[in-house]
């Protein structure tokens, strides 16, 4: 029988990059402190929303100001050894997802900038247009979430229902909600937090060469689901 396809779904800030690349932008330019995006985080650290409040926001502040982003853009860089880990994966047939409830417009130039060559880029299609016009938009198609912009636990269910094995690697709190439904966690800061205090089995990293180290030598026990250290209980949150 044929080994079912193994993916790796990888967060994008703070995960493929060492900068919480999002981040950084909202508070080099102000927008932390705009009455929007106040809102937005009250809402989501009383749990009254999740990130798609964030999406619709804040980001309408970063209208107008691709040129104050594209500054950023040249203080960013990958992680350690992101880019041999995506060649190991391109050799080994293994596909890669960027899933990020990031922006479109930074995370698509910051991968044709670096070379980071994936299979795929789901995100929030927030971009600066040709007309010189901006459009804010959340990726989520997940029907039964109302709650992401991005809804990453929908697109880890996506692969796993084609059968899949999948390695999630990621930092922040959306990547507990994507993390959810994969079999294998690599996790650092905020994430790794939360599956420790759950109990939960996870591979702690702080570069893609830690990661390169746990998969390179049993790549076949990742492919064929049988690599030690699978995550053990069923995710709790979106149980749609
Ligand atoms: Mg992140
Ligand atoms: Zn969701």
């Amino acid at each position: 029988m044929e080994a079912a396809m193994l993916y790796v779904v990888t967060d994008f800030d703070g995960t493929l990059m060492r900068e919480d690349v999002g981040d950084t932008i909202m508070y080099a330019l102000g927008v932390m402190q705009e009455e929007g995006t106040r809102k937005a985080v009250r809402l989501m650290n009383s749990g009254q929303s999740g990130s798609k409040a964030w999406i619709e926001l804040a980001y309408p502040y970063l209208k107008g100001k691709k040129a104050e982003v594209d500054r950023i853009l040249e203080e960013v860089r990958p992680r350690d050894g992101a880019a041999e880990f995506l060649a190991f994966c391109r050799q080994h047939g293994i596909p890669v997802t960027i899933l990020s409830d990031g922006m479109a417009y930074y995370i698509e130039e910051l991968v044709k900038r670096h070379g980071l060559v994936v299979q795929q880029v789901v995100v929030n299609p927030i971009r600066y247009l040709e007309d010189g016009g901006y459009h804010v938009g959340a990726e989520n198609r997940n029907p039964a979430c109302d709650w992401c912009g991005c809804c990453k636990a929908g697109t880890v269910r996506q692969l796993k229902a084609s059968g899949g094995q999948v390695i999630y690697v990621g930092d922040g709190s959306s990547d507990i909600l994507g993390s959810g439904f994969a079999d294998w966690i690599f996790a650092r800061s905020t994430l790794a937090r939360h599956l420790e205090e759950q109990g939960e089995a996870y591979f702690p990293f702080e570069t893609f060469h830690d990661i390169l180290k746990v998969v390179a030598p049993r790549v076949e026990q990742f492919q064929d689901g049988t690599a030690q250290g699978k995550r053990t209980q069923p995710n709790t949150f979106c149980r749609f």
